[in-house]
């Protein structure tokens, strides 16, 4: 229940669709993890993790353990990953759940190790730094110890054993190129120690979408889930992408002004001719990015209406001719498709300077998400 008619739908047949495009184009053993981190990149990673799954997508990856907790305490029972750091202390919060934690430290193994046997289930995924520079063991000789650390624990499992790309949405593969032989030098080493080699996972959506013979064990879907390629230079026609969330709003309140017209903070922005202003119902603390001023436009009757004026914490105004006859309550279109015209994150993310993941993961905790199901009706 909600006042305010400011509201994203979440198109679950679309989560559904893109799974499938990418379960078309993989081998049949390769299984795709979703990533359903930042509440599924702003779309609810509930709804996004059960869409995900009812398509073949077999497991869940997130950022944070309390992501996982609430994903299992909400009752799902997919294996799921926590693919950022977790603190020692927490690691057996994880296991008490069946949540699987990233290690890439000694003291982190050796507290895995320390719950599993309390718990008598733990599941770790060992992380390789092959270039990214963020997390994970960026030494061989140190990858062996950790894991046969955590090979004395019985109870302790190594699902895993990942790294994680850095440059596979730009132009030049060589980075990813060099990033994947890393990875296999890690791997060489551990069938060097006759040591079991665990499931293996590289690829995030950019990396499936291009680089598919590095596959592996699963793939870690994240922006693409959500309808969108990462980038110009990862995109694949064997795999249509639809994307998945529209952010509505209704118009507040209308008004005719004359030309010079100051509208909104700063006055930055004053009309150039008599037009009709419409006062819309979000702003930059839903998500709405106020470096979107005087820039950006929304849709009004599937047509462009220009964002004038600063956009404010709470509302915002667009600018339309006085012949469009708008009232008050009409549907308005931030984000996605109306008629035939579109506004989709990559376009809002140029305008911004930044990338379609940030547009989408800024949607506010303010803005309700609702699920819809184009295959099925509203759901
Ligand atoms: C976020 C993330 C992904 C998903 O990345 P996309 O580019 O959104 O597909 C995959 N793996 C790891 C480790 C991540 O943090």
């Amino acid at each position: 229940m909600f006042f305010r008619p400011t509201w994203c739908e979440v198109d679950v047949a679309a989560i559904r669709h893109n799974v499938r495009a990418f379960r078309r184009v993989l081998s049949p053993e390769v299984e795709i993890m979703a990533v359903v981190k930042a509440d599924g990149y702003g779309h609810g990673a509930l709804l996004v993790a059960r869409a995900a799954l009812e398509a073949g997508a077999t497991r869940l990856g997130v950022a944070t353990l309390d992501e996982a907790v609430q994903l299992r305490d909400a009752g799902l029972t997919a294996p799921l990953l926590v693919l950022g750091p977790t603190e020692g202390r927490h690691v057996e919060e994880a296991f008490a759940r069946e949540i699987a934690v990233t290690v890439f430290d000694a003291d982190t193994v050796a507290a895995a190790a320390r719950a599993a046997e309390r718990r008598g289930w733990g599941a770790v995924h060992l992380k390789v730094d092959t270039g990214m520079g963020r997390v994970g063991v960026r030494d061989e000789a140190e990858l062996v110890a950790l894991y046969r650390r955590a090979l004395e624990t019985p109870a302790l499992r190594v699902e895993g054993l990942y790294s994680h790309l850095a440059c596979a949405d730009e132009a030049d593969p060589s980075f990813s190129v060099d990033q994947h032989d890393r990875f296999r030098r890690f791997v060489a080493r551990l069938e060097q120690e006759g040591l079991p080699v665990p499931s293996l996972h590289l690829l995030n959506s950019a990396g499936a979408l291009r680089f598919r013979a590095w596959a592996y064990r699963f793939v870690r879907i994240g922006i693409s889930l959500y309808g969108y390629y990462p980038s110009d230079h990862a995109r694949a026609a064997d795999v249509p992408l639809r994307p998945a969330l529209t952010w509505k709003t209704r118009v507040a309140f209308v008004k005719d002004v004359p030309p010079g017209t100051p509208i909104s903070y700063g006055a930055a922005y004053r009309t150039p001719e008599a037009l009709r202003i419409l006062t819309l119902p979000v702003g930059y603390a839903d998500g709405f990015s106020r470096l979107r001023s005087n820039r950006g436009h929304v849709l009004v009757r599937g047509r462009r209406a220009p964002i004038v004026g600063r956009v404010c914490m709470d509302q915002t105004m667009v600018a339309v001719p006085r012949d469009w006859d708008v009232r008050v309550g009409e549907e308005v279109v931030l984000l996605g498709t109306q008629g035939t015209e579109r506004i989709d994150a990559d376009e809002i993310a140029r305008e911004m300077g930044t990338i379609s993941y940030e547009v989408l993961t800024l949607i506010g905790k303010r803005v309700p998400r609702v699920p819809v199901d184009a295959e099925a009706g509203q759901a």
